[in-house]
């Protein structure tokens, strides 16, 4: 972790009698970094099994990572190129991240029309 990053989330997370109510961040790459549950092979299996749609990333995307904070399941991660993928194991077809993508360029498909 580069050290401006450290310096940079210790200005936003001021301590809690400074800290403002209301917390605005201009991009996500404000944040500071918080736990997340990966996916895994849990007690109800493969969750993308009854996906009804599925989401893709189409080539318009600017690489900003909205989709990636907004997906409640964890399942898009960032490649080494910045660009994010899905992963359809476990990915439940919600589309909130198709929603969010401020340049919509996540296109929800029936999976019953993908070509195998
Ligand atoms: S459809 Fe839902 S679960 Fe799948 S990647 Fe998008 S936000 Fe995550
Ligand atoms: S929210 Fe949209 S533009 Fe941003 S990284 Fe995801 S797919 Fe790309």
């Amino acid at each position: 972790m580069a050290k401006a990053d450290t310096e940079k989330w210790k200005k936003i997370n001021k301590n809690r009698e400074t800290r403002p109510k209301v917390q605005e961040y201009t991009c996500w790459e404000e944040l500071s970094p918080i736990p997340i549950s990966l996916p895994i092979d849990g007690a109800i299996g493969i969750t993308g099994d009854w996906r009804t749609f599925r989401p893709l990333i189409k080539k318009g995307c600017n690489k900003c990572g909205i989709c990636w904070m907004f997906c409640p399941e964890g399942v898009i991660q960032k490649k080494e190129d910045g660009s994010f993928e899905i992963d359809y194991t476990y990915c439940k077809g919600c589309g909130i991240c198709a929603k969010e993508c401020p340049t919509k360029n996540i296109e929800m498909k029936r999976e019953a029309d993908i070509e195998k």
